[in-house]
C-alpha cells in the first residue's frame, strides 16, 4: 500500500467561494475554541483531554453556535483529531505546540474524510464535496482542472486557499502497489550525495546540480518587493496590493520548488546505473543556516529536507536502495583516498590537495564520496573490495 496525494486546482464560483469560506472559518473556530479547551483543562487538572471526549462536546457547541450546522460535522472531527495529534506530537517528539489558527493566515483549509462522498467527475471537471453535494442549486459540483485521473482509493480530501488566493483540494488515495525487490547493494552501482550552499547537490560520480536560476531571479524579486513595502505607509492601497504581490510570490515559488525537487527525485531514482542511494541525514547537520544568505535558504533548508523525503519513498517505488547516515564530523575536510584530515579547511577552498597522499580534491565531490564511503562501511562494506552485501536493509541510521 502506498499513500499518494494528488493536488488539483478548484474554481469555486461565488456561492461556493462563501460556503468555502465558511468551512475554513468554522474549522479554524473548532480548532482554537479545543485547543483552549485542552490549555484550560491541563492547567486545571494536569489531564489531557483525549479527543473522543472532545467529540463528544461537539454536540454542545453546534447548540450555542447554530452556524456551524452548515458544515459537515465529519470535516468538524477531522479539525478535532488534527488538533489531537498535534496536542500529542508536541508531549512525544518534541514538535512545536500547537498554534491559535488566524484568520489573517496565509493558508485556509478544511478536511473532508468522508471518503466515499468524495467523488471526483474526470469527464467533467468537477469535483462532489460531501456538504456541496446536499445544496439545492443545479450548479453544486466544485470546477477543478483534473489534469490527470487518479488510481487508487480515496481516502479524505483536503480543500484549502494558498496564500495567493488560489484554491485547491488536494485528494489522498491508497494505492495497492507491490513494492520491487532490491538490488544488492554493490560499490559500483553505488552513489553518495552531498548538499552544498553554492553548489545544491553534487554526486560521488562527479555530477553536479545547481539551484536553479529561477530560484534566484524569484528572490531578487522578493527583496524588491520587501524593499518597497517599507517604503509605503502600513494599510494604504498601495500598501495591501504589494503584499498581495508579496504572497503571489511566496505562492509561485514553493511551487517551483516542488516542481524542481519532484523532477531531481525522479531522475536519481530512475537512473540505471544507480541501484543505492546514501544521503547524510540533515536533520543532525544543523542546515548551517546561520551563516547563509537568505538566498540560498529558499531552496537550502527546505529543499534538502524534502528532497530527502521524496528520494527515500521513491527509493522504495522504484526498488532502489537508500541509506541515511547520521552526521560524521569532517565529511568535506577528510581525503577520501587516505583519510587524512585537512582541518584548516575553509569554506571558500573549492579546490584543496591532501597534504600526505597529495590527491586533488573538489570539495564538493570528496564529500560525496565521502558519504557513500562512510554509509557502506556502516553496513559492513569494506573499502576496494567489490563484493555484492547480503542484506535488503533500506535504511540506516546514524
Ligand atoms: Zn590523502
Amino acid at each position: 500500500m502506498k499513500l499518494l496525494a494528488y493536488k488539483y486546482r478548484l474554481y469555486p464560483n461565488k456561492g461556493q467561494r462563501v460556503l468555502l469560506e465558511k468551512h475554513f472559518g468554522s474549522c479554524r473556530f473548532i480548532y482554537n475554541h479545543f485547543l483552549q479547551k485542552k490549555i484550560t483543562h491541563y492547567k486545571e487538572t494536569k489531564k489531557t483531554i483525549g479527543w473522543v471526549d472532545l467529540a463528544n462536546s461537539l454536540v454542545e457547541l453546534k447548540k450555542e453556535h447554530e452556524w456551524l450546522d452548515e458544515i459537515g460535522s465529519q470535516s468538524l472531527q477531522a479539525t478535532i483529531r488534527n488538533l489531537d495529534n498535534a496536542y500529542t506530537n508536541f508531549f512525544r517528539s518534541n514538535m512545536g505546540f500547537p498554534k491559535f489558527k488566524s484568520k489573517k493566515n496565509n493558508k485556509q483549509s478544511f478536511c473532508c474524510p468522508e471518503a466515499n462522498s468524495i467523488r471526483p467527475d474526470f469527464e467533467h471537471n468537477r469535483l462532489y464535496l460531501p456538504k456541496f453535494i446536499n445544496t439545492k442549486k443545479k450548479d453544486n459540483r466544485l470546477k477543478c482542472v483534473f489534469d490527470r485521473k487518479i488510481e487508487g482509493n480515496i481516502k479524505q480530501c483536503t480543500v484549502s486557499r494558498d496564500s495567493d488566493g488560489k484554491y485547491y483540494a488536494s485528494i489522498l488515495v491508497e494505492q495497492n502497489v507491490e513494492f520491487q525487490v532490491k538490488p544488492k547493494v554493490k560499490d559500483k552501482t553505488t552513489i553518495g550525495i552531498d548538499f552544498g550552499v553554492k553548489i545544491f547537490l553534487t554526486l560521488s560520480n562527479g555530477e553536479k546540480i545547481e539551484s536553479p536560476k529561477f530560484f534566484k531571479q524569484s528572490q531578487d524579486k522578493l527583496a524588491k518587493h520587501q524593499q518597497d513595502l517599507e517604503e509605503l505607509t502600513k494599510g494604504s492601497t498601495c500598501y495591501i496590493s504589494k503584499k498581495e504581490q508579496i504572497s503571489k510570490l511566496h505562492s509561485k515559488i514553493s511551487r517551483q520548488r516542488k516542481d524542481f525537487l519532484d523532477k531531481l527525485s525522479y531522475k536519481l531514482t530512475h537512473d540505471k546505473q544507480v541501484e543505492t542511494i546514501c544521503i547524510e541525514d540533515l536533520s543532525i547537520k544543523n542546515m548551517q543556516s546561520q551563516n547563509q544568505a537568505p538566498t540560498n535558504r529558499i531552496i537550502g533548508d527546505l529543499g534538502w529536507y524534502n528532497l530527502t523525503r521524496m528520494i527515500q519513498y521513491k527509493s522504495d517505488w522504484y526498488g532502489k536502495n537508500f541509506l541515511k547516515i547520521g552526521r560524521f564530523e569532517p565529511s568535506s575536510k577528510t581525503c577520501n583516498v587516505c583519510g587524512e584530515v585537512y582541518h584548516e579547511l575553509t569554506l571558500d577552498e573549492r579546490v584543496w590537495k591532501c597534504k600526505k597522499c597529495g590527491s586533488e580534491h573538489d570539495r564538493d565531490v570528496n564529500a560525496s564520496k565521502n558519504v557513500k564511503d562512510f554509509a557502506l562501511t556502516k553496513m559492513g562494506f569494506q573499502k576496494g573490495r567489490n563484493y555484492p552485501i547480503e542484506t535488503q536493509t533500506s535504511l540506516v541510521s546514524g
